[in-house]
């Protein structure tokens, strides 16, 4: 191999596409998974990971879920999709994480696992209808019977499903008419990554930990509060499964397993303080800021006495004497696009 040709190889490494392997004059480049790609593929048809979000490379499988949803190897490898399974190894460690910390939660919070589909056609009466990926506490308003994943049987390239059409009861049909948030069910998008599914349910069980607060009606926090803490929450299970909790599941991760979990992890980590919603987006900068100023017990306690984040100036005289409450000030940076991170390579 001839020098010149070592140096311009070298040279044009940075705009060879991974995707189609040529070389391009601008490449978009994924800085966080290091993933280089021709603009091009995000429009013609090349398949993208509907949770890592990573274009389809030739030498990577990716597995069909059905409805547009498709996830590449990593992100399946680490996904459990039966319900009976999820129950095991995903909502029991978020009940652990919430016990861990002393909140007590409902028992008998239904949670449910529902495929795109059927998600959709659920969220167009949800107030968390514009969020693609998150559980659904729903109000359910047409009285149609709710298709759940009954069982799923997970191949090396496919998966199998069956589901259920479960008509609704007296004491679901009576809460959607008098807007009961007791009997409601929490829908749950299926066969996402292990972490990724137990920091949804760990947001969504916040809301419901509000509720039991009694904090309903006039007594709900505004919106990037209570989204907000939610967030934070599902950061900190994320964090906390990452650590340890994963450990509490009997099956085994690889150690590569281990390690896209905690990358996914920090993927997902970013794309809170991106998030196109500003509740989301700004209530997850705002918590955190004061989670880590005044400790998550007294985050909480001021949230359920007063319904804000900290107390405010003129109500600092009670256990809150260091007056630590104080916000930070809204940035105006301009949020990048949701779901990417990326830079042009020129
Ligand atoms: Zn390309
Ligand atoms: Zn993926
Ligand atoms: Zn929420």
């Amino acid at each position: 191999m001839n020098q010149e040709f070592t140096r311009k190889k070298v040279n044009s490494y940075a705009n060879i596409c991974d995707i189609c392997h040529q070389y391009n004059e601008a490449v978009l480049h994924n800085k966080f998974w290091g993933q280089r790609s021709c603009v091009e593929h995000y429009k013609d048809g090349t398949l993208r990971c509907s949770t890592c979000h990573r274009l389809k490379q030739p030498e990577i499988k990716y597995v069909d879920l059905g409805h547009g949803r498709n996830l590449c190897s990593d992100c399946y490898s680490i996904t459990i999709a039966d319900p009976k399974e999820c129950e095991k190894h995903i909502f029991e460690n978020v009940r652990r994480f919430y016990t861990g910390l002393n909140l007590n939660l409902d028992e008998d919070i239904s949670i449910s696992l529902v495929d795109k589909d059927e998600m959709s056609r659920v969220r167009r009466r949800n107030y968390e209808m514009h969020r693609d990926i998150i559980g659904l506490a729903t109000n359910i308003l047409d009285f149609k019977p709710i298709v759940t994943i009954s069982r799923c049987t997970k191949y090396e390239d496919r998966i199998e499903v069956e589901k259920k059409a479960n008509k609704l009861t007296m004491a679901e049909s009576f809460a959607a008419l008098f807007g009961s948030n007791k009997d409601n069910k929490l829908l749950l998008l299926f066969a996402r990554p292990d972490v990724l599914m137990g920091m949804t349910l760990a947001h969504e069980m916040m809301h419901k930990w509000l509720r039991f607060q009694g904090l309903i009606g006039d007594r709900k926090p505004e919106r990037l509060v209570e989204e907000g803490i939610c967030q934070v929450m599902s950061h900190m299970y994320g964090k906390w499964f990452c650590s340890t909790g994963f450990k509490y599941s009997s099956y085994n991760k690889t150690d590569e397993q281990l390690q896209f979990t905690k990358d996914l992890n920090k993927y997902y980590a970013n794309l809170k303080k991106i998030d196109s919603d500003e509740a989301y987006r700004e209530g997850f900068k705002q918590a955190m800021h004061v989670v880590k100023e005044n400790g998550l017990k007294k985050t909480l306690d001021c949230i359920v006495k007063k319904g804000h984040l900290a107390p405010k100036m003129e109500e600092d005289e009670d256990n809150y004497e260091d007056a630590k409450g104080s916000l930070p000030p809204p940035k105006n940076d301009v949020a990048p696009p949701q779901g990417l991170q990326w830079v042009i390579v020129q």
